[in-house]
């Protein structure tokens, strides 16, 4: 693979996921079963974020242990790279460098944000919200198939070889590489942090506005003409035996600031002036929003972390209300809350928005 093939930019990947999305959403509202539910409806248009960085760089192996739902992932491109070869081993067009040749690591983070009526579905009361509480599982299966069809599409247009992490993927990737019971414990989710992904690639410094950057909930918020957006995400990689970095249009250079202000993130720092919230003065929407209790707990544990102390997310608390078997939504299959990242786009009271107070 030459370096002339991974010349990716933001812009362009984003087009392409846009004809994605006119691809594969009505196929998977088809499959669901809701053939009356306009594609717009349910999701905006996808929000791309590029970021490369070495091979050896393995940004999230420190932040392993820690407890504040930044930066939780197990997997190394070492084991990503292994599992694909395998995958591949009869296809040649889809050849990719031996760890030893592997140099480069080009990680994409697609957003499929949800639509302005799912969020506000999210608000209401989740017996009447019926937009929200029916149909938010869609979002995540058109996600899936989305990524799905933009790497394809990516290879195609001669970009390499582009190994999508849908949940399939990943869950195949985990198993192989982690074992059996490690995906059974953990799901997909527990091993890749696709928010911190996005966040390495899609953080922009403040006067860039911010990109795609973590919210006091935890969850990934992304700016799109002045407006905010959240939605499920997705990750593809790409993997290149170039020497440096691609640095091109809009690919962010992972490199040892933006680690260090994940790193930051994760241990529950409170003054990095980037961020989207400003913690010390910001609002309570997400708080306020929050149902079950665990953004109130959060809230404490943000507090105590500029004491030393990381900020633990009690994932327990949200997860036992929001879904899984336990929960209130797992009543109803396909629900799910996110009641605190609408809020936080929703809502018009952040401070230090334009317009705003
Ligand atoms: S998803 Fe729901 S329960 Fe969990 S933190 Fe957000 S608002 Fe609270
Ligand atoms: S709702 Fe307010 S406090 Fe919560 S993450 Fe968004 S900006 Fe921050």
């Amino acid at each position: 693979m030459s370096d002339e093939k991974i010349m990716l930019t933001t812009a362009s990947v984003e087009r392409q996921s846009i004809e994605s999305l006119k691809d594969v959403g009505p196929l998977e509202l088809e499959k669901a079963g809701l053939r009356d539910v306009a594609l717009s409806d349910l999701v905006a248009e996808p929000i791309v974020a590029l970021g490369s960085l070495r091979y050896d760089v393995d940004p999230l192996s420190d932040l392993r242990r820690k407890q504040g739902g930044v930066g939780n992932s197990h997997l190394t491109f070492d084991q990503i790279l292994e599992w694909w070869r395998y995958r591949t081993r009869y296809e040649p067009r889809l050849v990719v460098p031996p760890p030893s040749r592997a140099r480069t690591v080009l990680v994409g983070t697609v957003m499929l944000p949800h639509s302005r009526s799912m969020l506000e579905g999210a608000l209401t009361d989740f017996l009447t919200g019926t937009e929200w509480n029916y149909r938010s599982g869609i979002a995540e299966q058109i996600a899936d198939s989305l990524v799905a069809d933009l790497a394809l599409r990516l290879f195609e247009a001669g970009h390499g070889a582009v190994l999508p992490l849908t949940d399939g993927n990943l869950n195949a990737l985990i198993e192989g590489a982690l074992g059996r019971v490690a995906r059974s414990e953990n799901g997909a989710g527990g091993f890749w942090s696709r928010k911190s992904w996005a966040f390495l690639a899609g953080a922009r410094a403040a006067d860039e506005g911010f990109g795609m950057q973590f919210g006091r909930h935890r969850a990934i918020i992304a700016q799109r003409d002045g407006e905010l957006w959240s939605g499920p995400l997705r990750n593809f990689v790409i993997f290149d035996d170039g020497a440096q970095p691609a640095a091109e249009d809009g690919v962010a250079s992972i490199d040892g600031e933006r680690i260090e202000w994940l790193r930051e993130l994760a241990e529950g720092k409170t003054s990095h002036p980037d961020r989207l919230c400003l913690w010390a003065e910001g609002c309570r929407d997400c708080i306020d929003a929050c149902p079950s209790g665990a953004m109130t707990i959060s809230h404490r544990a943000m507090l105590k972390a500029g004491k030393g102390k990381p900020a633990a997310f009690p994932q327990t608390t949200c997860c036992t209300y929001r879904g899984g078997d336990q929960g209130v939504f797992g009543i109803y299959k396909r629900c799910a809350c996110g009641r605190c990242y609408a809020a936080c786009v929703m809502r018009s009271t952040r401070p230090g928005q334009s317009g705003q107070d």
